[in-house]
């Protein structure tokens, strides 16, 4: 994801830069309608699994070990058929989408959505998003530079509460459909918002599920660090402000308040962003965002920091048990 230093300049100009391709941008106003005449469906609250934070850990670990997951390299095929068959293992139909992107540098690379989804023929939906690519290049670090980070938790922990998620949505399906969404081709980027979240647009764009809809989306970016803390973020509050009520007040539920102040920072360039102007569908980022750190993102962020040492399986069970608690009260 982009850093906010510049990102509200950036934000404007994407907007523009968008609205020749996509119409209006209001994403309030065009929101999914949700009839609030229907009556409410009589079904039986089911109890939130308890997430195994350590499961997750080892989701992360599965991705680590395989080395940097970038596009354009033999890894990355290979990172995107264990997402796929681990999910399939889950019991969720599998979607790969599959096609070539270009990249900021004009670069082509392959690029690999892979979605599973829960009661596909249900109406009522939530979209869980993660990105599962990692930098191409520790830009933020103080040597190697030009070398490819592991992103434990950029990339791999989002991936890995999302496949906890799975596990538990088979053995206890909650009363919503339940999509999960990993993009590829994130964190490509450099300066420009728009050569961030090739994934994501594509998706936008060409949904896997014509005319796709979800009540809401959640998205997961770095999520697994110790000491991590998710403030309101910009863009999610302008597009999707009763979607962080409503999951701050899950948090708080289950226990989880320290980790999800009621504080909000700047937008920040993500996968939400252009899932919300390009579909629609509200959709918020969990994301650790601190404004009075020196990089706001944390320190390992961008660098060769970023591996299994940072991750917080108590960090991990605040996102993952917030999350199931938000879907399962639905
Ligand atoms: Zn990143």
């Amino acid at each position: 994801m982009k850093t906010t230093s510049i990102k509200f300049l950036l934000s404007f100009l994407v907007l523009g830069f968008f609205a020749c391709g996509t119409g209006e941008g209001d994403s309030a106003a065009n929101a999914p309608k949700q009839n609030n005449n229907a009556p409410k469906a009589n079904k039986a609250k089911i109890p939130a699994p308890n997430f195994n934070a350590d499961s997750a850990y080892v989701f992360i670990e599965k991705q680590v070990a395989m080395g940097p997951r970038v596009p354009g390299t033999p890894t990355q095929k290979v990172a995107a058929d264990w997402m796929a068959n681990k999910l399939r293992s889950f019991g969720a139909k599998v979607t790969v989408q599959e096609s070539t992107v270009t990249v900021y540098d004009g670069t082509r690379v392959p690029m690999y959505n892979v979605i599973g989804a829960y009661k596909p023929e249900e109406k009522k939906r939530v979209a869980l998003f993660a990105h599962w690519d990692t930098r191409p290049f520790a830009d933020m670090d103080t040597e190697r530079k030009d070398e490819p980070i592991l992103g434990a938790n950029d990339g791999g922990s989002g991936v890995g509460v999302l496949l906890e998620i799975a596990r538990l949505i088979e053995k206890t399906p909650p009363n919503v459909g339940v999509d999960i969404i990993l993009f590829d081709v994130e964190d490509y980027g450099v300066e420009r918002a728009e050569t961030y979240c090739l994934g994501s647009q594509y998706w936008g764009k060409n949904p896997h599920v014509p005319g796709y809809k979800a009540m809401y989306g959640i998205l997961l970016d770095m999520v697994g660090a110790k000491d991590a803390i998710f403030h309101q973020e910009g863009h999610s509050l302008a597009f999707a402000r009763p979607i962080v009520d409503k999951v701050w007040k899950a948090a708080n539920r289950a226990g989880y308040s320290s980790y999800f102040p009621y504080r909000q920072v700047n937008p920040i360039t993500d996968d939400h962003y252009f899932v919300n102007t390009l579909t629609k569908i509200p959709t918020i980022d969990i994301i650790q965002y601190d404004p009075h750190t020196e990089k706001g993102f944390g320190a390992f962020w961008h660098t060769h920091d970023d591996d299994m040492d940072i991750i917080s399986t108590t960090t991990l069970k605040a996102v993952g048990q917030t999350v199931l608690e938000t879907i399962y009260s639905e």
